[in-house]
């Protein structure tokens, strides 16, 4: 008797919603050959472990950090959660704040409502980047820590990072760059996001991003030990003495499939990614704007625009799989696996459902 059914997952041709995206070759085989690693446990698994180094030093490169101290998490919530969890455990108040834009990611919120500490929300200027002077106001000497976006979840926008951090430090609180989204492509434009343009303290990267690792591999970094000892507990059952990560038992998966991915693609890779997808995003601007549709200009790979109302549904009935911002915009995320023939055909759909 047949008991197991094959199952087909779902096909990436229409998902213009998606943060994620098709792991790269390279990173799926060696997801697949240490998936029953556990970096969780590196004196038993000592191989995973040396590979979850080895990736903590790319994305050091890749952060323009020399000495990087950090691990791979199991996504950019862990490690905003994380870089919280550091910043109030090195912070000496007992009425920790954290400030942060607006347009910051709602794992903030859970890592606020986790810890205990007060989430403060800034609004954004007109091209949705933190307003500074908010922000000036904002901080006080409770607060642990200043989170600015290098590549907004909404609008792909990058926060006035180095003068956040200047605004952080007076403070007496630590900055961290949530890059979880733009991290892997930030490198090749010229905004100011990195462990060398700044400052920063910490930082979240995701490599099941835009660098094309399979999920769950997340990026957290710091640039001072003391950040990953501040979250360190004791392990009595285990080897190894501490355990700085949040949850326990990983898949080796997330680790060798960020490391392979980084491998393949680190620089030439995720350069030629960068132009290929800024250049289907402003494609899709500019026929979204040749049809009179109010778009926000894509200065990342990210297109957000005003449908009449009724356009976005139909776009779904007929299967693409699209997503709105908090104001209720399409909102087109180009990811590796969006091709040009692919948003022709989201446009003459388009064309046809307002005809
Ligand atoms: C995707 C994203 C997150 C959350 O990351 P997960 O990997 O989904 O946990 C946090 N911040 C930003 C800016 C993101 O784009």
């Amino acid at each position: 008797m047949q008991r197991l059914r094959r199952r087909t997952p779902q096909e990436f041709d229409c998902v213009l919603s998606s943060m994620c995206t098709v792991p790269h070759p390279a990173a799926h085989d060696e997801a697949v050959r240490f998936l029953s690693s556990n970096p969780g446990d590196p004196a038993t698994y000592q191989t995973i472990a040396k590979l979850e180094d080895e990736a903590v030093e790319l994305l050091g490169e890749i952060t323009d950090l020399d000495e990087p101290y950090g691990y791979i998490t199991s996504g950019g919530t862990e490690a905003n959660i994380q870089a919280v969890h550091a910043a109030r455990n090195l912070a000496e108040t007992d009425s920790p704040n954290l400030v942060a834009p607006e347009s910051g990611h709602f794992s903030l919120t859970k890592a606020a409502e986790m810890l205990g500490v007060e989430l403060r929300t800034v609004p954004v200027d007109d091209d949705y980047r933190a307003d500074l002077e908010a922000l000036e106001a904002a901080v006080d000497s409770d607060t642990v820590v200043v989170v600015g976006v290098a590549g907004t979840t909404e609008y792909g926008r990058v926060d006035p990072i180095a003068a956040m951090t200047d605004i952080a430090h007076d403070a007496g609180a630590r900055m961290h760059v949530d890059a979880s989204w733009g991290g892997f492509i930030l490198p090749f434009t010229e905004y100011e996001w990195s462990f060398a343009d700044a400052p920063i303290d910490s930082m979240a990267i995701d490599p099941h991003k835009f660098g094309q690792a399979p999920v769950p591999a997340g990026g957290l970094l710091a640039r001072d030990r003391a950040t990953v000892d501040a979250l360190a507990v004791d392990t009595p059952y285990l080897e190894t003495t501490s355990q700085a990560t949040l949850t326990g038992t990983r898949s080796g998966a997330g680790v060798a499939g960020a490391l392979a991915a980084m491998e393949s693609l680190w620089s030439a890779g995720y350069r030629q990614q960068y132009r290929d997808q800024q250049a289907n995003a402003e494609y899709l601007a500019s026929e979204l704007q040749a049809r009179g549709i109010e778009t926000v200009e894509p200065t990342l790979p990210l297109v957000a625009a005003e449908l009449a109302p009724g356009t976005f549904e139909s776009l779904r009935e007929v299967d693409w799989r699209i997503s709105r911002t908090a104001s209720g915009e399409l909102r087109v995320v180009c990811m590796p696996h969006v091709t040009r023939e692919g948003l022709e055909s989201f446009v003459s759909d388009l064309d046809r459902i307002r005809s």
